[in-house]
């Protein structure tokens, strides 16, 4: 799962002064001296109304911004990375879900969308398979991931997404999820002492759910990504903190590659309990210890496949089986056949 937006920062109270020319200045916008009275706003002078309004104006409602009443406004990033001016009436309306932009934001499917992300928003599978190549190849280049050539993704509709993801406990603002389905053929001796198991079938996926713009599900893909990469180098990770935090590092990380680093930023002020805290914890790991060093941290929070059946072993058998066993009340011994395992 990943989490665009937290925004927070404060409204930015700019007051432009009107001043007389006393010697010639050069406004900023259109390059010509300014003549009689001028503006200035910060380090910038304006020779008219006019010129302020062309670089501080509101990106929704027009209005020029640093002189009254409109002297108090907001920057926000959008997802191409476009700083954009809204006053304070604007900020007031419903933000983007996905950037917080206000510029013609609309309910789409009853999720506020901006202009900007309206434009690349994805909602077929088909239209998801780039990014998902894209996000391959990048963490194949950078980080030396396996790609798994049988992942299936899917794009559906948040109803879809919500059906099928109904056991799990997933945060409301989750845009996509990882799925593996897996198992086991358990067989006993025919004194019940000892208990054969074979892996039958792994098969991992992901879905993502229709609607967001494409720098958000590129985000997205490479967050599940991640956890397939662990699913399959270490299998199980006893802390979610440790495992969402990495999938979120490895997101961020991904996206300020791909030109997005306000996907990035607004993670270091998330209050999401696991995925906020976990990101922190292992984005500052991995710049601090490096990528051996958290990995083999990651490992040490880890099942493999057979430790985490043993461990588990009355959940992963059929019913007669764990009733046998708990009639007994004696663990039988376990012979794993086929279990493809990662090294541990
Ligand atoms: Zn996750
Ligand atoms: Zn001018
Ligand atoms: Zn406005
Ligand atoms: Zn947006």
């Amino acid at each position: 799962m990943k989490n665009a937006l937290a925004l927070g920062s404060l409204f930015l109270v700019l007051a432009a002064a009107l001043l007389l020319a006393a010697e010639s200045r050069i406004c900023s916008v259109c390059g010509k001296a300014c003549t009689g009275g001028y503006y200035t706003l910060g380090d910038e002078t304006f020779c008219s109304e006019t010129c302020l309004g062309k670089k501080y104006s509101c990106a929704s409602c027009g209005v020029t911004l640093g002189i009254a009443p409109n002297t108090k406004f907001k920057i926000v990033t959008d997802v191409n990375e476009k700083k954009l001016y809204f006053c304070e009436s604007c900020m007031e309306k419903p933000g983007c879900k996905y950037c917080g932009s206000r510029k013609q934001t609309e309910l789409v499917n009853g999720v506020p969308l901006c202009a900007t992300c309206r434009e690349s928003v994805i909602n077929k599978t088909e239209e998801a398979v780039p990014l998902l190549k894209e996000a391959q190849d990048l963490l194949a280049e950078k980080f030396y991931f396996p790609k798994n050539p049988t992942l299936k993704m899917e794009v559906v509709s948040r109803e879809e997404f919500e059906r099928r993801t109904a056991s799990s406990t997933l945060p409301a603002n989750v845009g996509a999820v990882h799925i593996t389905h897996s198992s086991v053929k358990s067989q006993f001796s025919p004194d019940e002492k000892v208990l054969t198991i074979e892996l039958e079938m792994v098969d991992s996926g992901m879905l993502v759910i229709a609607g967001a713009p494409k720098a958000v599900v590129f985000d997205s893909i490479v967050h599940e990504l991640t956890h397939d990469f662990l699913r399959g180098k270490y299998y199980f990770i006893d802390d979610p903190v440790i495992e969402e935090g990495f999938c979120e590092a490895m997101a961020a990380m991904c996206s300020l590659l791909r030109g997005n680093p306000q996907l990035a930023k607004n993670r270091f002020t998330s209050q999401l309990p696991v995925y906020g805290e976990g990101f922190r914890k292992m984005y500052g790991m991995l710049q601090e210890k490096g990528w051996d060093e958290t990995l083999s941290f990651i490992k040490s929070h880890s099942l493999t496949r057979k430790q985490y059946i043993s461990k588990n072993l009355l959940n992963c058998i059929n019913k007669e089986q764990a009733e046998i066993i708990k009639k007994k009340q004696v663990m039988p011994k376990i012979i794993f056949g086929k279990v493809q395992d990662a090294a541990k």
